[in-house]
């Protein structure tokens, strides 16, 4: 499958993208890991977004297609992807659409995660992650601690609070959410590829998907 997955910061699309690679074997591609990733290695492209990541801010859309223009011609592509967290403005989604033109992909959806805000603030400040740049596993404090208290249960690695996750890095985040990726729920509607979805229970996010695709 060759999904876009839209949605609020917390709304769910890694858990969402994680279970369905498990369906047919599509990759998961998340800038914000590529881009967290590439900080704790301290590469260029690491050290260019770091300010703007900490701070809550859009990294520039023109790091971000080099790194998803290289990422989609890898070969693990060819079976299909979930992408999460990218497109995340107007101008990344027009550059991904010519992008996919050149490489004669086309998309099957893109799926929006509806999630009240009281939900998505609960969900981010209980949110934990693990520190390993390899793993990145997602924890909850609440709903789903590791076993062991702040190490990570699929790689034993530390498992922290982003930086970006302290209460005014997240209002920052949903303002910014709200002003420049919002406006990509029209622009996938009007391109005809819009599904809404509900999305408090990631299961059932999933079972919507797959219904729709008949896989
Ligand atoms: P979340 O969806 O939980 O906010 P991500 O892990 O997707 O977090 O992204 C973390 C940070 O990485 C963002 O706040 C932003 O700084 C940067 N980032 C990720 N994807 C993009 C993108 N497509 N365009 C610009 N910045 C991005
Ligand atoms: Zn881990």
């Amino acid at each position: 499958m060759k999904i876009i997955l839209l949605g609020a910061p917390g709304a769910g699309k890694g858990t969402v993208a994680k279970l369905l690679t498990q369906v047919d074997g599509s990759v998961q591609i998340s800038t914000g890991d590529i881009l967290r990733g590439a900080v704790q290695a301290g590469t260029e492209l690491g050290k260019k977004a770091e300010a703007y990541m900490k701070a809550g801010d859009l990294v520039p859309d023109e790091l971000i297609m080099d790194i998803m223009k290289a990422r989609l011609q890898e070969p693990d592509c060819a079976k299909g992807f979930l992408l999460d967290g990218f497109p995340r403005t107007i101008p990344q989604a027009e550059a991904l659409k010519s992008l996919l033109q050149e490489l004669g992909i086309s998309l099957d959806l893109a799926v929006n995660l509806e999630v009240p805000r009281e939900v998505i603030l609960d969900r981010l400040t209980t949110r934990r992650t693990c520190s390993n740049p390899e793993c990145q596993a997602i924890y909850n404090i609440k709903s789903n601690p590791p076993k062991v208290d702040s190490i990570c249960d699929i790689c034993g690695s530390k498992v922290i609070q982003r930086e970006d996750e302290t209460e005014e890095a997240i209002t920052h985040r949903l303002e910014t959410y709200n002003e420049k990726t919002a406006p990509l729920i029209g622009y996938y509607e009007k391109e005809g590829l819009l599904m809404n979805v509900n999305a408090t229970s990631s299961d059932t996010v999933v079972k919507a998907i797959r219904e729709r695709l008949g896989i």
